[in-house]
């Protein structure tokens, strides 16, 4: 396995590590496609086996060294070769011409830049967030520029990385638009987006443009427990439902998942007693919902779907090896043996409806609740 930093996307790694060993480098690439799918991961890897000085070819694939000289200052980012652009707050007083993006930052914002790009170098899905960086700003784009037009201190290749290449400015993807259009030998720029539609046409007509499809359940359980350290149980849970995305299996780690999925299991049971639990139903709700935070209530419903699910797998295989919830084997069978008779597949569409409705700013309080009573009319229809 090559460019292990970046999980999975065999075919994406094929494309690059083929265009290097083929000696047919594009001069612009766009990787497109979820956030969380390790875009900027394989742009970093690829990055840094261009300028590996002893990079090791197995078959069709290519590997680098990660010994030598190149290899050793590509490891904390700080390669002459590899520039990362991402978005930067505005600072004080108007830009110059001849500013750089970075110079009219106090020593703080210089200090979480640093600390942000630490924090990549050590974890390549590190989403780079610096306070008040919403735009990527002509004078980052300008900075490009000049660093093009300098001759490059070392050998190799230069390798640019516009992170989040949708949240340039319509003045710094017009500026950007004329370094595209003189392509230069040895440079290789690279956008990545999770929102391709963002980006003008003229700028994606002038890149090979390279899908990184979601991520699969394996890849990203494995990236959760070796690179992260997280139990088993937790990354089973947060794979099953992050739909390929490392940035969404985190999110749901963060809920504390294990605490969420504890007051999701009490809810269900609460909605399904068979007398008395209105009031306590309401209250569970009305706890959830007060955060206001909606990511919490999708991981939530997201929670209770695979609760259902391991209580489906339990009542179709009768077995036990596949479930998600493997911790609690034994309430789950218990659920099984009072509901597993009931219309299961049709609860699960419930929630997965209720949480495409809450996406479509829906009022959670309302819908939660009629979500409980329509599954609990389903679980008890005769
Ligand atoms: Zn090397």
């Amino acid at each position: 396995m090559t460019w292990q930093k970046a999980i999975g996307q065999e075919k994406v790694k094929e494309i690059f590590q083929r265009a290097i060993t083929e000696n047919r480098i594009a001069h612009a690439y766009c990787l497109w496609g979820n956030e969380g799918t390790g875009k900027e991961a394989i742009s970093i890897e690829f990055a840094k086996t261009v300028n590996c000085l002893n990079p090791v070819i197995i078959g069709k694939s290519i590997q680098y060294c990660g010994n030598c000289s190149s290899c050793k200052s590509s490891y904390h980012l700080q390669h002459p070769n590899i520039s990362l652009v991402f978005a930067v707050p505005t600072g004080k007083g108007t830009d110059s011409k001849s500013d750089s993006s970075t110079m009219k930052l106090d020593d703080s914002q210089i200090d979480e830049i640093s600390k942000q790009i630490r924090f990549k170098s050590e974890d390549y899905y590190h989403k780079i967030a610096i306070t008040g960086g919403n735009q990527i700003r002509i004078n980052s784009i300008r900075e490009i520029k000049r660093n093009l037009s300098m001759s490059a201190s070392v050998n190799g290749r230069r390798v640019i990385i516009v992170c989040r290449a949708d949240e340039m400015t319509s003045e710094s993807a017009n500026a950007f638009l004329k370094t595209l259009e003189e392509p230069q030998e040895k440079i290789t720029i690279i956008l990545t987006t999770s929102r391709k539609e963002m980006i003008l046409p003229t700028i994606l007509s002038r890149c090979q443009l390279i899908h990184c499809p979601p991520l699969g359940e394996a890849d990203l359980k494995n990236y959760l427990m070796s690179y992260k350290g997280f139990a088993e149980i937790d990354a089973s849970m947060s794979a099953a439902f992050a739909q390929g995305s490392v940035t969404r299996a985190l999110s749901f780690l963060d809920d504390g998942t294990k605490q969420l999925r504890e007051s999701a299991v009490q809810i269900l049971r609460t909605s399904l007693k068979r007398k008395n639990y209105r009031l306590e139903l309401t209250q569970g709700i009305d706890e959830l919902v007060k955060t206001k935070d909606k990511r919490k209530i999708e991981n939530f419903l997201n929670l209770i779907i695979l609760w259902l699910r391991d209580v489906w797998t339990i009542v179709k295989t009768e077995s036990d090896g596949n479930l998600i919830n493997i911790d609690q084997r034994d309430i789950l069978i218990k659920f099984a043996e009072n509901f597993g008779d009931k219309d299961i597949p049709s609860a699960i569409i419930m929630i997965e409806t209720a949480i495409q409705q809450l996406k479509q700013n829906v009022q959670p309080g309302m819908l939660m609740l009629n979500l409980f009573n329509e599954m609990r009319n389903l679980f008890y229809s005769e």
